[in-house]
């Protein structure tokens, strides 16, 4: 396993982290622990989760795994979400999350999920959250205050340079990281932490592997080209991992023990097949959950990542569309493309800035064109 000391902080974290949003909620929070042990045991130390995650099970699954190892071999990264908009309310959570954990400390805690300037703002506004995470340190309750952010690469830049935060957790993978990269250069120039999420864009690099083929050199697939563009990155201290099996817990362990740094050579070669609309992928991240109209929004836009990934064509995708209705979270649906009264609330929680509202309108169009296609009779 790789160490790298987080920015300023001192602490020397492993390159692969834990992200605790993943663990198999059929199995009971004992057997989720075995996991985060396992990880441990291959050298992780560095364990990332939130209120809410997976039923609101993950810090308690952490704390189950913690009581197990010695103190001081592992650091713990959790978060408070904005709606926590008070000093009190703040600091009430980090409460919460020591009980859960069964800690007496949290190392790296992080305000959670900034996605715009007004977001920091407000956060930092007196009496606000900030002010209780100042609180809860100066009782020795939290270590470091980091943030977590989907803005772009300029947006992360305004934000550290406000000089509040130790650590940025960020979402980065080789078919984003343009879109953040600016970010990550930023707490680099201000010797800040660098953590990094979703490095396999929410799992469509490996479900996408022949498409994706470009990403890989001779002899690795592009999901372990994905997970080394970032482990093996001098600019990125942790790429967290959403992990679920010892095997996925293996493999980022692998790419991890046999670094092989990116040459110059792939790089560029990614960057030419990468093309613009890749930037754009959605990678079911759930943020934008809560439409008005009931639109099951991630699974149509996980749809129309395939045209982008795959480049079909627009023919192929009302064909395509009516098996689509049965699977990607849009079975159940209570409303179609068809019903957005354009609010635009999905595309300020957007954490890929994507243009939902157009693809709606292009995913309503096939839909009706598909209402054409004569079915096949059954048999
Ligand atoms: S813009 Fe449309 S899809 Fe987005 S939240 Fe509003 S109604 Fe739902
Ligand atoms: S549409 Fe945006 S917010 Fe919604 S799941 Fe996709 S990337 Fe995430």
């Amino acid at each position: 396993m790789l160490y790298s000391e987080y920015g300023k902080t001192g602490k020397k974290v492993s390159a692969v982290g834990f992200g605790g949003m993943r663990f198999d909620m059929t199995k009971s929070n004992d057997e989720n622990a075995e996991l985060v042990l396992y990880a441990a045991a291959q050298g992780i130390n560095y364990f990332d989760s939130a209120p809410y995650y997976c039923d609101d099970q993950s810090e308690t699954i952490l704390g189950l795994a913690f009581k197990q190892l010695k103190s001081n071999s592992f650091f713990i990264a959790t978060k408070c979400p904005l709606s926590e908009d008070t000093e009190q309310k703040a600091y009430d959570m980090v409460c919460r999350s020591l009980d859960k954990l069964k800690q007496p400390k949290i190392h790296f805690y992080h305000l959670w999920n900034l996605r715009k300037t007004s977001h920091f703002e407000q956060a930092t506004a007196p009496g606000g959250l900030y002010d209780g995470l100042l609180r809860a340190q100066s009782e020795g309750l939290i270590e470091h205050i980091c943030c977590s952010t989907h803005q772009d690469g300029p947006g992360i830049r305004n934000t550290v340079m406000s000089g509040r935060f130790e650590g940025v957790l960020m979402g980065v993978n080789l078919l984003n990281f343009m879109f953040r990269w600016d970010g990550v250069l930023a707490c680099n120039e201000l010797d800040l932490g660098v953590a990094c999420m979703n490095p396999l864009a929410g799992g469509v690099i490996p479900q996408h592997s022949d498409a994706l083929a470009f990403l890989a050199d001779e002899g690795e697939t592009p999901t372990d080209a994905a997970l080394r563009f970032l482990i093996a990155n001098p600019r990125v201290n942790i790429t967290l991992n959403g992990f679920t099996t010892k095997e996925q817990v293996d493999q980022a362990c692998r790419v991890a023990n046999n670094v092989v740094p990116m040459t110059d050579a792939s790089f560029e070669r990614i960057k030419k097949n990468i093309s613009t609309n890749l930037d754009e992928i959605c990678t079911s991240c759930g943020y934008c959950k809560g439409c008005p109209a009931k639109i099951p929004i991630p699974g149509y836009m996980m749809f129309y990542n395939q045209m982008l990934l795959e480049n079909k064509s627009e023919q192929k995708m009302i064909e395509l569309i009516e098996a689509f209705h049965g699977y990607m979270g849009v079975a159940d649906r209570q409303a179609d493309a068809k019903d957005c009264i354009e609010c635009g609330l999905c595309e300020e929680r957007c954490t890929q800035h994507l243009p939902i509202i157009k693809r709606l309108k292009e995913l309503a169009r096939w839909e009706k064109e598909a209402e054409k296609i004569p079915k096949k009779l059954e048999d």
